[in-house]
């Protein structure tokens, strides 16, 4: 299979994480190169998400879900960053608050759905369900074992109504993330970002790996599929994310809608006229 689809994770397949290079970069060995294509992609990017708003009969879902330090604000920031925030929103998923805890784990999530013309990305999202909740048992089994198949149909119900959802992994490995919580304990601009949690997290590593590896393998679906993404090296993540992007907005084949005005009646009776009355 081709680049960036080998990054997509088919229908049924069983994903194993441990045999999925985090610091694959393909054939890119170059990352100035990289980023001279990363600019071009997000400009495109912008034009797209412009066109999915002058449409305005569908509307995407970008799910962005890693192990912490994974990368997911660096992605929100250098890849969704240059669409325009008037009609592209972020939304994070934090700890649930008393208000959401007494609705079902799909309630606040449903509600925060990109309305036609829209773009909105999930920074982490219904899949802490399955995955924070499993790893420390914040609900019984059998009630996150059901998850799995109501997220398919919830995430079936968008599809079916006009949402096109795409849903990322950034995959790092466990050294790339020590790694990274070294660079926040010694840079005084990233300190605030690094808490005793991530450390007590980190040990339940082989934990979210195996939950995460459920997640994917039973919910990547053709209505919403999960790519896995090599996330060791930001700039190659960024570029994948992007190229993946491009091409699912470009193969949604918008169009720009048709004036409901004659263009023609307008620029006879009034341009026409105002621009002689100057
Ligand atoms: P951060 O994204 O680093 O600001 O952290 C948000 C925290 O909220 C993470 O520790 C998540 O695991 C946690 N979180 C998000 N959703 C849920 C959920 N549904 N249940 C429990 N914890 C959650
Ligand atoms: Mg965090």
């Amino acid at each position: 299979m081709k680049y960036p689809d080998m990054f997509r994770v088919e229908p049924g397949t069983k994903v194993k994480l441990s045999q999925m290079e985090a610091g694959d970069t393909g054939d890119n060995r170059d990352e100035a190169a990289a980023q001279d294509e990363l600019g071009r992609l997000t400009k495109r990017l912008a034009e797209l998400q412009y066109l999915l708003y002058a449409e305005s009969k569908r509307s995407f879902l970008i799910v962005l879900q890693a192990m912490d330090a994974g990368g997911k604000d660096g992605t929100v920031r250098h890849v969704i960053g240059s669409m325009n925030p008037q009609n592209a929103t972020v939304q994070p998923f934090k700890v649930p608050s008393v208000e959401e805890m007494a609705h079902d784990y799909l309630w606040r999530v449903h509600k925060v759905t990109p309305a036609t013309g829209q773009v909105v990305v999930f920074n982490r999202s219904h899949y802490e369900d399955v995955l924070v909740v499993r790893v420390h048992d914040l609900v019984p089994k059998e009630i996150w074992s059901e998850r799995y198949d109501e997220i398919n149909a919830f995430e079936k119900l968008l599809s079916d109504n006009g949402t096109h959802i795409i849903k990322f992994f950034l995959h790092i490995d466990k050294k790339e993330q020590l790694a990274r919580f070294k660079q926040r304990l010694e840079d005084p601009t990233k300190q605030w970002k690094i808490s005793e949690s991530d450390y007590k997290e980190r040990e339940f590593w082989d934990d979210y790996q195996k939950a995460y590896e459920a997640a994917i393998s039973k919910c990547s679906t053709e209505d919403a599929p999960w790519y896995v993404i090599p996330a060791n090296h930001k700039w190659f993540r960024n570029l994948v994310v992007s190229r993946i992007l491009v091409k699912t907005l470009e193969s949604m084949d918008m169009q720009f809608p048709q004036p409901t005005v004659s263009i023609e009646e307008i620029r006879r009776q009034y341009h026409v006229a105002v621009e002689e009355s100057r």
